[in-house]
């Protein structure tokens, strides 16, 4: 598999979030969103090959239970189901962060399902064809409703502006049987400034729509740096 970075560090957003866990980070995306905090595996993805033994024989060597999986897009990357069920079988707590537009069949404790809003389409002058693929890729109803069949799991969204809760409930509506309390609203931004810039109405939108506010911990504590 191609493998971008393997560290050990808190989860910074979601249901886990303070959780000191192990990161498997693959090389490579099928979207291309606007304001990407990892270009280094979707606008110019760098990776070098990993078999799953080796993948697994070095998580195993940080002091946690806790995996997560996240990319790019690991859906796409070849092995994902070995690797996933490998680290189960190892007795881990798997997480699979996925924009969720492919599905396949992977072992995982948590689906975090992280839909991309059109907020995430990048402009035609910036990214040439990739505009209109990105934005023809970027929901998949279906997927996301496999996803959500784990038993636990999250829908993670992220907000640019007022606005995108429009698009936001009419995802929800189209896909159906959303419990709230599995939404998260994560501030766009990957700088201290950007997220409180964008934390104070967007706490103020989740108290009135019963949905979640999702911090961005690891940017908080040690800024946008890779490794964290
Ligand atoms: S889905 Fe994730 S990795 Fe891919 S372009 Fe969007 S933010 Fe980057």
């Amino acid at each position: 598999m191609r493998i971008n970075e393997i560290f050990h560090s808190i989860q910074g957003e979601g249901k886990l979030a303070g959780v000191p866990s192990a990161f498997v980070r693959t090389a490579g995306c099928n979207l291309r969103c606007v304001w990407c905090d990892s270009p280094e595996t979707s606008w110019n993805p760098v990776g070098r090959e990993l078999s799953v033994a080796q993948i697994i024989e070095q998580v195993r060597g940080f002091p946690t239970r806790h995996a997560v999986v996240t990319g790019g897009e690991p859906m796409i990357a070849t092995g994902i189901e070995a690797l996933t069920r490998g680290l189960r079988d190892a007795g881990f707590h798997v997480t699979i962060e996925t924009a969720a537009t492919v599905f396949k069949e992977v072992h995982c404790d948590l689906a975090s399902i992280s839909p991309k809003l059109a907020n995430s389409t990048p402009p035609v002058a910036q990214a040439g064809d990739w505009s209109k693929r990105h934005d023809a890729r970027r929901i998949e109803i279906d997927v996301i409703r496999r996803f959500m069949s784990f038993a636990d799991h999250q829908l993670k969204f992220v907000i640019s502006s007022p606005d995108d809760l429009a698009e936001v409930d009419e995802l929800l509506d189209r896909v159906g049987g959303v419990d709230l309390s599995n939404v998260l609203l994560m501030p766009e931004g990957v700088t201290a400034a950007a997220l409180e810039s964008r934390g104070r109405w967007l706490a103020e939108l989740c108290i009135r729509r019963g949905m979640r506010y999702c911090p961005r911990l690891h940017i908080d504590l040690f800024g946008h740096t890779p490794g964290t």
